[in-house]
């Protein structure tokens, strides 16, 4: 062996996946193809990347293409399989660093990920990005060749049996690139055939910008799908351009294609993922737009060109008017970015919009999957609140199931009703439960239920929608629409009055300064109180105080007291015979505890156990009791 060649261990996570990949994983082997393909595709996009600042580059003449030859198996020779590509090519720290010692997000979520059961079926390796160490489900001998761009760089060899180890070598290679020379095992033997790699080829990497050669022949269309007319485009091409692009296995939510000549030259296919998440094994690794001029790849992740609170769209920008030479900065500082962007933006809008309106059930997932996206544009950035309020949807009274619109709430309101309405709550299930809603109900006004943790943050800053200002139910001065049919009106009151003011000056006595006010209500109808801020302000900020883990004092509320209840009849009619029982302290402490845990507020919710228990005791006592006297 060569005197200088120098042996590495694998990283521990590495070896345990090359020990996976090489001994369980029968299915789906040909992705190795696909990773190596990608990995050269992204060996020469940052070629040529690097080429547009810098001119001192080896072969700048070398055609960016990605080359697969095989020889078969003959007699006591194995099958050989050789991927070259003309990129950027890997130094010796660069490859050592690279094919061994660091390891990657991938590896580790694929071993994370890893059960016994999903080794037996097979389905594993599709789904996670273990990239180049996949070659060794198919080879039992590797060899990767390079040569760095860099003039004075020396090639560099790279080997392994996928044990535990590899060892690096100096190499001949006189041309810039990267060349991965597969030994195939017997029962791999399949993949040295050239009918069988222009299939793999087309099924996974068709859409690939650089021409792909096997044995020779240009095996991928490396098509601009965006640049045909999109009514000569079917549905099947655009998902397997998106798959392709993505390795996202799911069809996208959304597929926009269009093109304009004016006031810009644009051609776009824009697509919305399913998921905000990527898939580690996605091939796009950063938000942003692919800007093409001229069919150029000028910036593979521009962010100019769409708002941050629409950076989940993904896909292709071309546009001829773009000068092909530019700099990163130049992009930037493009008066035609500007046009670029407001017509890309335009018409993303458009087509949410039109998702909304024709596609309610899709539009219900981008808006679980997107929402809080949506929501954090308003809080970054306020002068977007008009065009991002109409995408919003919310859940409402109005059912228990479908999502809302601002337009279809405006839409809905009679005549008389000049507010939109909104409940706070923790979660949709505490909204729902917020005894802020009695009146609303018994009025039949809609109420929207704000339970995310953003809507919160918000709720101060949003203006009105279509001229109707939002409201807060809770809000101590609201007045509502007149009523005289409202039913707390007509009730006879189920407390009488010297009982009520009794339990009324209880409430004071033993709340004290928690409470500004404690008075009887006349909106409650199903809940025995409600808390009310005096000033709404201090009640929002402690709620996002609480939001941010900080813990504040409890600011003191007015406590609302509903006489109609049968329970604060129970125990008003306590309060004038019994008024020593214990039990009379420790119903308004829970009550007043609950209404806290109602409004998002209580600090201590486990606080509440000892007082629980107590009344538990004393309602068993007292049944015990009225048992005893029965017999
Ligand atoms: P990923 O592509 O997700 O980064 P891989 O395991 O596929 O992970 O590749 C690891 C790294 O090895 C790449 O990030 C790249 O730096 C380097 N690499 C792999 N193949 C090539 C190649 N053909 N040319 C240059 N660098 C390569
Ligand atoms: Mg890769």
């Amino acid at each position: 062996m060569d005197k200088t060649a120098e042996s590495y261990g694998f990283k521990a996570e590495i070896k345990q996946l090359l020990h996976i990949l090489a001994h369980s994983l029968y299915k789906d082997r040909d992705i190795f193809l696909r990773e190596l393909i990608s990995n050269a595709s992204d060996a020469l996009t940052r070629l040529q990347f690097e080429a547009l600042t810098n001119n001192d580059i080896l072969d700048p003449e070398a055609e960016a293409a990605i080359y697969i030859d095989f020889e078969e198996a003959k007699e006591d020779k194995p099958a050989t399989l050789v991927v070259r590509d003309t990129g950027i090519g890997m130094t010796q720290d660069e490859i050592v660093r690279n094919l061994g010692t660091i390891a990657q997000s991938g590896a580790r979520e694929f071993l994370a990920n890893l059960s016994q059961n999903n080794i037996d079926s097979g389905d594993v390796i599709g789904q996670f990005g273990v990239g180049f160490y996949s070659v060794f489900m198919v080879a039992e001998q590797v060899r990767v060749i390079s040569r760095s761009y860099q003039p004075n760089a020396e090639a560099v060899a790279w080997q392994s049996d996928g044990g535990d180890a590899f060892t690096v070598l100096p190499a001949d290679k006189a041309d810039r690139g990267t060349e991965i020379h597969l030994t195939l095992k017997a029962d791999a033997a399949e993949f040295a055939n050239a009918y069988r790699l222009k299939q793999i080829v087309k099924k996974y990497s068709d859409y690939v910008r650089f021409p792909i050669y096997v044995a020779g022949d240009q095996a991928n269309r490396r098509e601009s799908l965006w640049r045909k007319q999109p009514a000569e485009v079917s549905a099947d091409e655009h998902k397997d351009f998106y798959r392709q692009m993505t390795m996202d296995f799911e069809d996208p939510l959304l597929t926009i294609h269009f093109a304009s000549d004016s006031p810009v030259n644009l051609r776009a296919l824009l697509f919305v993922p399913r998921r905000r998440e990527r898939g580690v094994l996605s091939i796009r690794k950063e938000p942003g737009l692919m800007l093409y001029s001229h069919n150029v790849l000028i910036q593979e992740y521009c962010t100019d060109l769409l708002p941050s609170w629409l950076s989940f769209v993904d896909g292709v920008v071309d546009s001829e008017d773009l000068p092909l030479n530019v700099s990163r900065e130049t992009v930037q500082n493009n008066r035609l970015m500007a046009q670029l962007g407001k017509s890309v933006k335009a018409r993303v809008l458009r087509e949410l919009k039109k998702l909304g309106e024709n596609h309610p059930e899709e539009y219900a997932q981008f808006i679980e999957e997107y929402g809080p996206v949506l929501k954090e544009g308003i809080a970054t950035d306020p002068s977007s609140v008009e065009e991002i309020l109409p995408l919003l949807r919310y859940h409402s009274t109005h059912s228990e199931e479908a999502w809302t619109s601002l337009d279809q709430y405006v839409e809905r309101m009679s005549a008389d009703q000049d507010q939109i309405y909104y409940v706070i709550g923790d979660s949709l299930a505490s909204a729902r439960r917020s005894p802020h809603l009695d009146p609303f109900k018994a009025r039949n006004l809609e109420v929207l239920y704000w339970s995310e943790p953003l809507d919160v943050f918000l709720a101060p800053m949003l203006p009105e929608y279509r001229d109707k200002h939002f409201r807060n139910v809770a809000d101590a001065g609201l007045e509502l629409p007149a009523d005289e049919a409202a039913p707390e009106a007509a009730l006879e009151p189920l407390t009488p009055e010297a009982d009520f003011n009794r339990f009324v000056g209880r409430c004071v006595t033993t709340l004290g300064d928690r409470v500004t006010e404690v008075r009887p209500s006349r909106v409650l109808k199903d809940s025995p109180v409600r808390l009310l801020s005096p000033d709404g302000q201090s009640v929002e900020m402690q709620r996002i105080y609480r939001m941010m883990g900080r813990e504040v004092d409890v600011p003191p509320q007015i406590l609302e007291v509903n006489r109609n209840h049968p329970l604060i009849a129970g125990l008003s009619s306590l309060a004038t015979k019994q008024p020593d029982s214990p039990l009379l302290p420790l119903a308004i402490e829970q009550l007043y505890a609950g209404a806290l845990m109602q409004e998002g507020l209580l600090p201590n919710p486990s606080d509440m156990m000892p007082r629980i228990l107590e009344l538990l005791s004393i309602a068993t006592e007292a049944v015990e009791r009225s048992a005893d006297s029965v017999e």
